[in-house]
């Protein structure tokens, strides 16, 4: 039954790549990769990209940026063939650090493998000359730091006087770096006829300026940061085995103090799995995904709600909007690969000031998940040894020492908030958890 809490589901229909106007053979691209559904930043951004407007992005790393841009200029490229002059780019995305402009370029590679684009990627620190011999029949797309790349047009070996579309990626962390004026000395060497795109997480003054400067009435999209709801999150790690979680669900949920549980999966048929598994466990659970008609879907919240069903499976699609209160604990059985999920799955615990626990399952696999999500987050999730479940495959002496919790001892606590040990932190027999 329904009573006084909020109970909202926001219906959002979701739009696919293809709708956002993204051309076949990046789709196919996108479907290798695993991406069916793009993230706020990617819808927001991608059709006003593809229709030539110049925007700017307040979003940060883990959002989807990358694709948000890269999609598009991909595209825009691919549908005109034209010849790169020696030492010339088509266009141009400057990075702040060296780690992003690999991880910008390694990008566009994987969605671009079905076209026949060329890049490369310029930064400090390493000897310049392979550098110059890729841009010597020149490129599609240059992906560079302000740094390094002033040096390379200063020599002669770079052009940019034919780079129609440009990019100014992390701008405040240009700024915090020191690199604007190198950014504006760069742009300034640029035709004035182009697209510009500018993503920055803030908006200090100084990025305020350099984007009324170099964009042309560009389209605001913007992603509100959900970060400032996990500092009140009692947040851990389980490292474990894929074959091994299933166990580890069930022993946790024999602590009676896990009372309304969402447990997070990344795809539908794995909701529809832990259910079953729940199922034969004697754990009522509901599923919540796509799949599910509204009237199913809504039909599963109220059981949740109510208590009849004491955990919900979800994923992250279909969690969009649901506000439930009082939720104790949110499983991340399957890491999101999207960082900025993550956010907002540990973030349906914890609501109204109550104080929210959130678990995470972290397999080999997904370990750069994990990175990717204390990066975002910028906080170290701390692990969980000593559990049976767990303990199988991660003894305390295999953990990292930089995973452990202050002290250098590794966590040994329930799961319960403010009680230091529950049933399901007490060492048990492995063999209760075999199969
Ligand atoms: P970024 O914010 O661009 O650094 O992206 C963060 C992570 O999300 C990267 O690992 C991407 O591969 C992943 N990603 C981006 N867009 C999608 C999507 N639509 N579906 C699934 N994963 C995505």
């Amino acid at each position: 039954m329904d009573s006084g809490r909020r109970r909202t589901i926001i219906s959002v229909t979701t739009p696919d790549f293809s709708a956002l106007g993204v051309a076949e053979p990046l789709l196919r691209a996108l479907v290798a990769e695993n991406y069916h559904t793009p993230t706020p930043i990617q819808a927001q951004a991608i059709p006003p990209l593809l229709a030539g407007r110049d925007v700017v992005g307040i979003a940060q790393t883990g959002t989807g940026k990358t694709a948000a841009f890269a999609l598009p200029i991909l595209q825009r490229l691919s549908e005109v063939r034209v010849q790169t002059p020696p030492g010339t780019a088509r266009a141009l995305i400057l990075a702040p650090t060296r780690e992003l402009a690999i991880q910008i370029a390694d990008a566009i590679a994987t969605y671009g493998r079905n076209l026949s684009l060329r890049h490369a990627v310029i930064f400090g620190g390493v000897g310049q000359d392979p550098q110059v011999k890729a841009m010597a029949r020149g490129v599609d797309i240059l992906v560079a730091t302000p740094g390094r790349l002033l040096d390379l047009i200063n020599q002669r070996h770079i052009r940019l006087e034919r780079t129609g579309i440009l990019v100014l990626d992390e701008a405040d962390r240009m700024l915090d770096m020191g690199f604007i004026r190198d950014v504006r000395r760069i742009i300034a060497t640029l035709p004035k006829q182009r697209q510009s795109l500018l993503f920055s997480a803030t908006m200090p003054p100084d990025i305020t300026r350099l984007a009324e400067d170099m964009l042309t009435e560009p389209v605001r999209v913007e992603v509100t940061p959900a970060v400032v709801t996990v500092e009140a999150i009692d947040q851990r790690v389980f490292f474990v085995e894929t074959a091994s979680k299933r166990a580890l669900l069930n022993a946790l949920l024999d602590d009676r103090d896990l009372a309304r549980v969402i447990v997070f999966t990344r795809t539908k048929h794995g909701a529809n799995r832990v259910v079953e598994q729940l199922d034969k466990a004697g754990v009522v659970a509901e599923a919540l995904h796509g799949n599910k008609s509204q009237s199913a879907r809504q039909r599963a919240l109220a059981r949740f709600r109510s208590g009849d069903a004491r955990v919900l499976v979800a994923t992250d699609i279909a969690a969009r909007g649901i506000d439930v209160d009082d939720v104790t604990h949110v499983i991340n059985y399957e890491l999101p690969n999207i960082p900025e999920s993550y956010v907002h799955r540990v973030g349906r615990t914890a609501r109204a000031g109550a104080r929210g626990i959130a678990l995470s399952f972290c397999d080999p696999s997904e370990r750069p998940y994990l990175r990717d999500i204390e990066k975002l987050t910028r906080r170290p999730l701390s692990v969980v040894a000593g559990h049976p479940a767990a303990v199988a495959v991660s003894s305390p002496a295999s953990a990292p020492a930089d995973r452990r919790s202050p002290g250098g001892a590794p966590e040994r606590r329930g799961f319960s908030a403010g009680r230091p040990a529950t049933a399901a932190a007490r060492p048990r027999p492995k063999s209760r958890y075999a199969g």
